[in-house]
Parts: C-alpha cells; sequence; structure tokens
C-alpha cells in the first residue's frame, strides 16, 4: 500500500465453503482492522446456508466494526437467488446498512474459462437489487461489464474494477465509466491475486495503481480511486 501510494484498503472476504471458515476469516479481519483502524476497514465473509447462524454473525461482524458484506458469490455457494435463508441475508445487511459485494462473471467467452469460473447470470443481479431497494451492492469486476449484455442495472448498484488487468484491455475503464457513471465505479484490486502473471517485474497493487490513473478519464480519478468509497462506507476522509 504505501509503495502504490494507497493510503487505506478495504478488505474484501471470500466466498467459502463453510460457515466456520467465514467466522474464522471476520474474527481476523477484525483484528486487522483494530491494529490498523487508519489504514484498513474490513468487510465480513458469510455463508447463507448457515442460517440463523450466518445472521448472527452478521450481526457479530457488525458489532466488531466490519462495514459491509463480501465478496459474497451464491451461485458458487450453491444457494439459489430466492432461498429464504440468502433473502434473509440482505434484509438483515439493508437493516444494518452493509453493503454488498458480488463476484460477477462476465457471460462473455471472451473472458476466458480460467479455473473456478462459475456462471453468474447477469438477471440475477438486476432482479436482487431490484428487490432490495435500499441495500447498497457493488458488483465485482465491472459487473461483467453488464451493458454489453442488454441488461438494466437499477440506482442502487455499483460496480469494482476487481481483477481488470486479466479480464479486460485499460480501454474498458472509459467505457464503463462511460456506461455506468463514474460516482457509481469503486477501485477494487482482488488483491493479492496475481494481474500481471506475463509479467514478473510489476507488483500487482503498484501496477494496477499506475494503469488506473493512466486510464481513467479526466476529472475522475478522485472519485474512483478512493471518493465514491469513501462516501459509500463513510470511511475517514484523509484526503
Ligand atoms: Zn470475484
Amino acid at each position: 500500500m504505501d509503495s502504490a501510494g494507497v493510503d487505506r484498503a478495504v478488505l474484501l472476504g471470500w466466498y467459502w465453503e463453510t460457515h466456520e471458515s467465514c467466522a474464522w476469516q471476520n474474527r481476523f479481519y477484525a483484528d486487522c482492522v483494530r491494529a490498523y483502524p487508519d489504514r484498513l476497514s474490513a468487510f465480513a465473509a458469510v455463508h447463507p446456508a448457515a442460517g440463523e447462524a450466518a445472521l448472527v454473525e452478521i450481526r457479530r461482524a457488525h458489532s466488531e466494526g466490519l462495514i459491509g458484506l463480501g465478496e459474497l458469490s451464491p451461485h458458487s455457494q450453491h444457494i439459489v437467488m430466492d432461498d429464504p435463508r440468502w433473502l434473509a441475508v440482505l434484509e438483515l445487511a439493508g437493516a444494518l446498512g452493509l453493503p454488498v459485494n458480488l463476484h460477477v462473471t462476465d457471460p462473455s467467452p471472451a473472458t476466458g474459462n480460467y479455473p473456478g469460473r462459475v456462471e453468474t447470470p447477469l438477471a440475477d443481479f438486476a432482479g436482487m437489487s431490484q428487490a432490495f431497494p435500499n441495500v447498497s451492492f457493488i458488483l465485482a469486476h465491472w459487473g461483467g461489464c453488464w451493458w454489453r449484455h442488454g441488461v438494466r442495472m437499477p440506482g442502487n448498484v455499483r460496480f469494482d474494477t476487481a481483477a481488470s488487468p486479466l479480464l479486460y484491455e485499460p480501454a474498458v475503464f472509459a467505457e464503463g465509466i462511460a456506461a455506468c457513471g463514474a460516482d457509481r465505479v469503486l477501485w477494487g484490486t482482488d488483491y493479492p491475486l496475481d494481474l500481471y502473471p506475463r509479467d514478473p517485474v510489476t507488483e500487482p497493487m503498484n501496477g494496477f495503481f499506475a494503469q488506473a490513473r493512466a486510464a481513467l478519464p479526466a476529472g475522475v480519478a478522485g472519485n474512483v480511486l478512493g471518493g465514491n468509497a469513501s462516501r459509500l462506507l463513510r470511511l475517514a476522509s484523509d484526503a
């Protein structure tokens, strides 16, 4: 973070296969935030199949200072969109004011058949965000470039840029901002994922920060690289 010029990171969790792993990560992240409150914030992991225990875990993570849910992936966690246990998670997220970050796979075959690819129909996210208008959703990986696929996303949906160099050319920044609006795009990395596997020299966070700055249209860098996230997540302003 220091070498890349990043002053605050929001740690996102993983969509673990078990409730116990989610809870373990949440305790670890709470420790991280307590150790570096001026540099780190964190979202909580949760497995909807845990039912009531998942709701208890969300409340606990919230009380420990975690500020969102995600990255979640009901599609990867084998939860259907109308599963009452998933709907209860979203209802609680709305009640507690926790934004929800979700993994999205671009349906285009051009984004590749990488290990771990899980199809996530874009209509699922549009329907979910319509059904929960009081929840702020953040769709990861540019929301699968939803605008290329004839989908409309409601105003309570934002998008992050995590793993963008592995999926898209830098021109996606201008295209995505034109489609989404600059106030709905949050710079995400997927760090420590290696975003430049063919380039052993470039450190991922440094490289992607520099690439994003170069690719962002004039006048929007401050918002995409921090301002939007600060307002959504009510982060301490150090700008
Ligand atoms: Zn993801």
